[in-house]
């Protein structure tokens, strides 16, 4: 990957375009409990604030699609991503950031990050592309549903049904993709942003 100013103009832009994305009435309303990831809507307008200051969170374009919590940067293949593309990615980040000390599976991460991705195409009103995950759209369609009408002002986050959960899981673990989704991985966090 070069560090032409070209690159890095991309990557300006993308992280310019990601924390005003965050900031949608529609990321503001994704919020959930899916076994031990728990999504809190005020996480949303604190990760907009880390992407538009620029130094605590970075975006590189062009060396595919991932979230580096260690270098606290955001990797994209394409330099103009689809807003529920930035959703996922920015949940794994999110998760990285908030549950420090847990011990968090991949596939959890994997199944919170396509559920908020679902969440904010039924509440932007955009439509999602799961062609690459095509035995993923119904359950998680059906997940997605449940929490959206059980999300009420002023009450606790909707914990995922098992079932429901356990179905999406059962499709993820099913994937052969480089990551071993039974991995179980230990959230270090990704920097000082969150308590300043
Ligand atoms: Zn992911």
């Amino acid at each position: 990957m070069s560090n032409s100013v070209e690159d890095m103009l991309k990557g300006e832009k993308l992280r310019y375009r990601m924390a005003n994305t965050l900031r949608l009435p529609a990321c503001f309303t994704i919020r959930f409990r899916l076994l031990n990831a728990n999504i809190e809507q005020y996480m949303w307008p604190y990760m907009a604030g880390a992407m538009e200051t620029g130094t605590w969170c970075k975006v590189r374009v062009g060396d595919g699609d991932d979230c580096d919590p260690a270098n606290r940067t955001f990797h994209f293949s394409s330099e103009n991503p689809e807003r529920y593309e930035i959703v996922h990615e920015a949940t794994h980040m999110l998760i990285w950031a908030t549950h420090v000390g847990q011990t968090i599976q991949t596939v959890v991460h994997e199944a919170a990050a396509y559920l908020a991705e679902k969440l904010f195409t039924l509440y932007s009103g955009e439509s999602d592309n799961l062609s690459n995950q095509p035995h993923l759209a119904r359950p998680l369609a059906q997940l997605a549903e449940f929490v959206k009408v059980n999300t009420k002002d002023g009450k606790a986050n909707v914990v995922c049904p098992p079932a429901l959960v356990g179905q999406v899981i059962a499709i993820l673990s099913g994937n052969r993709t480089a990551q071993n989704m039974n991995q179980g991985i230990r959230q270090t966090g990704i920097g000082e942003w969150w308590k300043s």
